[in-house]
């Protein structure tokens, strides 16, 4: 309980999945919480849905001035900025290497890292201001080992994982912590998405990936939103430039 008690959080892609887990845990822990994305009727009713404690503020993270408006937003919403959760994120085109556009590469490389980089750009002063934070990365299994698939997106989250490594060391002085998180196949409509991108029996499909997880199912939203509200709390104190795994199993091999 209140783990997060005083403490003020932006979410980019809150609107969905885990995003939206995250926004939903934190503030029943004491957060107050304001979601961004591009994404408008599902983030302004969630927001709605979680009350006084929660705001939505349109925000694309691949475009600078959104995310600048975005983290301008939050300060002026709820007075302070102390944590900043990089979880917007897609997918991408699931075609091997050769068969990429740059284009296709681009596009996930704008929202992933790019994406990634203004937000904390642009959150580090507010920071400072409040005598420290937390910044998390969502990043992926498919930032630490590799799999025949999605090149781009292998790519970005490996990106991500050392983004978070380099702000650790550049901001600790401030009392800034910057962790990455490694979900496993989460249930969430990315996931439904690049399933169905494979062709074939959907339920099939789920099976496949779920039996890759030693625990032998994919995870559920929350359990990486209570990754999040872990690091973002003052009981991760002493963690920086971290990576927290949370993947069923999935990458001992
Ligand atoms: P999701 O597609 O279910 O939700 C992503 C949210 O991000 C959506 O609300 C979407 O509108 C928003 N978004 C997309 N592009 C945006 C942009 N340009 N600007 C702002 N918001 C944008 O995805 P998810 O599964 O909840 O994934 C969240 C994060 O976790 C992603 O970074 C993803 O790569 C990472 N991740 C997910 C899984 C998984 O299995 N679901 C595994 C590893 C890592």
């Amino acid at each position: 309980m209140n783990r997060l008690e005083g403490k003020v959080a932006l979410i980019t892609g809150g609107a969905l999945g885990i995003g939206a887990a995250c926004a939903r845990r934190m503030i029943e822990a004491g957060a107050r919480v304001a979601i961004a994305d591009v994404l408008d009727e599902p983030g302004q009713a969630l927001a709605r849905e979680l009350g006084e404690h929660a705001c939505y503020l349109h925000a694309d993270v691949s475009v600078e001035d959104d995310v600048r408006h975005a983290v301008a937003g939050t300060v002026a919403h709820f007075g302070r900025l102390d944590v900043l959760v990089n979880n917007a994120g897609i997918s991408g085109t699931n075609k091997p290497t050769h068969e990429l556009t740059e284009a296709e590469w681009d596009h996930v490389q704008a929202i992933n890292v790019k994406g990634v980089f203004f937000g904390t750009k642009h959150a580090i002063a507010p920071m400072r201001l409040a005598g420290g934070g937390s910044i998390i990365n969502l990043s992926s299994i498919y930032g630490l080992i590799g799999a025949p698939d999605i090149p781009p997106y292998h790519a970005s989250k490996g990106a991500v994982r050392l983004m978070a490594k380099t702000d650790a060391l550049l901001y600790a002085a401030d009392r800034i912590r910057v962790n990455s998180i490694h979900p496993g196949f989460i249930w969430t409509p990315m996931v439904e998405y690049h399933l169905s991108t494979l062709g074939g029996d959907a339920a099939a499909n789920r099976q496949g990936v779920a039996s890759l997880h030693p625990l032998g199912h994919l995870g559920e939203p929350d359990d990486i939103a209570w990754g999040v509200v872990y690091l973002a709390s003052d009981e991760a104190k002493f963690i920086t430039g971290s990576e927290l795994v949370i993947d069923g199993g999935y990458s001992c091999r």
